[in-house]
């Protein structure tokens, strides 16, 4: 594979799903409203159910094989890569067996988020510990593990210093892979809050303040266990090029420590994830392959087979993939503007409803059945059920008009949207479904007279579409008791 030319990587994208182009996106859509016409057809959503999420199952699986190609078509073969997804983009159990079958590990940066990683059978050797706030506690369960970690800075590496000492099989045993993260210091992106390799970011060791350098050089010559070294620039919003030199500037450290040292005493490089998404249209934005190709040229030394890889890729993996649906309860009108009052608002884009302009959704709109909606296109703003009057998906967008239980879907919402639940006004966390579509009868196609008998079963003949539960919908009981059911008289006492 790894022999094959940048030419044969190219063509080998198209057949893997991977070209994200046009046809791909079109691909994505039509699998997506075979989904929103199947979950309504079977009473996923209703009334009852106003409000559920959808996850793509094949669309997964295919970035995952794009994420794997775009990096075996640029090392030579036998070199170590591995992709570990970061959880916090979708921390959901299912996901991340699903990704782990696909050869995709797990990055963590709680102990919540480890304990789904173990949940999901992904086991320590393929899991990657980051966290600027680590515990001695959490680093002493990652070690016992045998999770690989990340220290973050001086105070970090002390206390990994005092567990190296304490190691049952003696001093500097340490069964995890231990590296140092780094901030390359080369600027940020359009979004502040994202943006990991600034002046004055809170990750790592910021490599370019007075004598920070050599300090992280000499913390490898004094200890032989340290043998990874990670960054990462920062999530959405960043250029391809910074990223790529931001993995430069990495891996010229790891060149003067081995020299130093040497000997290869950093084997691998933790190049971390970032890749951003493109949520304005079906298109997922720069592939895997591009970015790879990018580091190719940018960074030879480090795909020339001589180091083992570790990426952290969480948004691009899954954002394009899921998707929520609403009913719309109520279509009013106010000052002249069309508003429909929806059941997708801020507690399932939390993002996009208070910072509108750096994190724009797309807005599909069904019709009661699930159809696609058709009809002149009207200027209206699509509201959620919170609250305050800024819950507001979307401001003065264009769609058909929106009619009382009609259907929104909110669109690449499959990373730190859905899985990143809001609890204003108690709104339950919605159901999610993974869904495949079978494309003998699916995509083109629904069934119409597939109805409410086949409602929870598992696959409707004829629509084509297979839907499973991958986390059911909060209920009342369970709000009742996160919110201190249980401790009722407890501010009487
Ligand atoms: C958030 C994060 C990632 C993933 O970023 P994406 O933009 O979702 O790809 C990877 N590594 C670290 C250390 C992170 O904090």
């Amino acid at each position: 594979m790894g022999t094959e030319t940048e030419e044969d990587g190219r063509t080998r994208d198209a057949g893997h799903g991977e070209d994200d182009g046009p046809a791909a996106g079109a691909r994505r859509a039509a699998r997506r409203d075979a989904a929103v016409r199947a979950a309504v057809a079977r009473g996923l959503l209703g009334p009852g159910h106003p409000l559920v999420a959808l996850l793509d199952v094949t669309g997964i699986r295919e970035s995952a094989a794009g994420l794997r190609e775009a990096f075996a078509a640029v090392t030579p073969p036998g070199t170590p890569v591995l992709h570990a997804f970061a959880v916090k983009a979708t921390p959901l159990v299912p996901v991340l067996r699903l990704l782990h079958t696909e050869g995709v590990g797990a990055e963590v940066a709680s102990p919540g988020e480890l304990a789904l990683a173990r949940a999901a059978g992904v086991p320590p050797e393929r899991t990657v510990l980051d966290s600027p706030a680590k515990t001695p506690a959490e680093l002493r369960e990652a070690l016992a593990l045998g999770v690989a970690v990340n220290a973050d800075n001086p105070q970090e590496l002390a206390r990994l210093d005092a567990l190296a000492a304490d190691s049952p099989s003696g001093p500097g045993g340490l069964r995890s892979p231990v590296g140092i993260r780094v901030n390359p210091q080369v600027g940020g992106g359009t979004i502040e809050a994202l943006s990991t390799a600034t002046a004055t970011s809170k990750f790592g060791v910021a490599l370019r303040d007075e004598g920070a350098r050599e300090w992280v050089v000499r913390a490898y010559l004094d200890r032989p266990w340290l043998t990874r070294l990670h960054t990462h620039t920062g999530s959405q919003g960043i250029a391809l090029p910074l990223m790529a030199r931001g993995v430069a500037e990495t891996y010229a450290l790891a060149e003067e420590i081995n020299r130093r040292a040497g000997r290869r005493q950093v084997d691998t490089v933790d190049i971390g994830g970032g890749l951003p998404v493109d949520f304005t249209s079906d298109t997922a934005g720069p592939t895997y392959a591009r970015y790879a190709r990018l580091l190719k040229e940018t960074v030879p030394g480090l795909l020339d087979g001589r180091y083992g890889l570790v990426t952290e890729f969480g948004r691009s993996l899954l954002a394009k993939h899921g998707t929520v649906v609403a009913r719309v309860e109520y279509a009013k009108s106010a000052g002249g503007r069309a508003v429909a009052v929806t059941h997708a608002g801020v507690q399932v884009a939390t993002r996009t409803v208070y910072a509108p302009a750096a994190w724009p959704l797309r807005i599909a709109a069904y019709d009661a059945a699930g159809r696609p909606k058709a009809g002149p296109v009207v200027t209206q703003d699509v509201a959620g059920p919170a609250c305050f009057a800024g819950d507001l998906l979307a401001r003065g967008i264009p769609l058909p008009l929106l009619e009382q239980d009609d259907h929104v879907a909110v669109l690449d919402t499959g990373a730190y949207a859905f899985a990143h639940h809001y609890g204003y006004n108690s709104l339950p966390r919605p159901a999610v479904h993974g869904f495949t579509v079978h494309p003998a009868d699916g995509a083109d196609g629904p069934d119409p007279m597939d109805g409410p008998d086949h409602a929870g079963g598992p696959e409707a003949p004829g629509d084509g579409v297979a839907f499973a539960l991958v986390r059911p919908a909060q209920t009342a009981e369970e709000l009742v008791a996160e919110s201190g059911g249980a401790h009722a008289d407890a501010l009487l006492r």
